[in-house]
């Protein structure tokens, strides 16, 4: 549940797990400090070149080697757009323009929060980047569903491909498990 610290950043001593204002929390006894937790935000892109869309190949763990929506953990003092145009850029080389966010997903469990924005090639040049195998451009008969590396990313292609059809791109709102 916790990515449990063992010592507490203020003064060193152990720190426990305690019963804290209406939950589990990580306490110093010794210097009487609760030290909050917070999900982690993922962000990422949807990017669309003409009718295909970018996925990116992963090169680091976990999920090594499959296919995946560029993303990745928001940086401190970074807006969640950057973090989705940086994340695209280090996974692919190219630059995007957001357009909107396209989907919020949850992942409770891995106490994570994806936001993935709707967004445009500025060209339909796709490089490696440093964290992915390949990259490539992909119709929707040539996504390799069933090596996707994570459910968000499949989410958010589901929900494109649906919303394709009608031609209103909507925000949409998922959890895992999906029901
Ligand atoms: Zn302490």
């Amino acid at each position: 549940m916790f990515n449990l610290q063992k010592y507490c950043s203020n003064c060193g001593n152990e720190v426990i797990l305690k019963f804290t204002e209406g939950r589990d929390r990580i306490v110093c006894e010794h210097c009487e400090i609760i030290h909050y937790t917070n999900p982690k935000i993922v962000t990422g892109a949807l990017c669309v070149w003409d009718n295909k869309v970018l996925l990116c190949r992963r090169a680091i763990e976990p999920r090594k080697g499959y296919w995946n929506l560029p993303a990745g953990y928001l940086e401190d003092f970074e807006k969640a757009e950057d973090g989705a145009i940086r994340e695209t850029w280090e996974e692919a080389g190219t630059e995007i323009e957001i357009e909107k966010v396209f989907t919020v997903y949850n992942l409770p469990q891995a106490n994570q929060v994806y936001i993935h924005f709707l967004a445009k090639l500025k060209d339909g040049i796709v490089r490696n980047g440093e964290e992915s195998i390949e990259s490539g451009l992909f119709t929707e008969e040539e996504i390799p569903w069933k090596e996707l590396a994570f459910t968000s990313s499949a989410f958010a292609l589901r929900k494109f491909f649906e919303d394709r059809k009608t031609g209103i791109f909507n925000t949409h709102l998922g959890t895992f498990p999906e029901k």
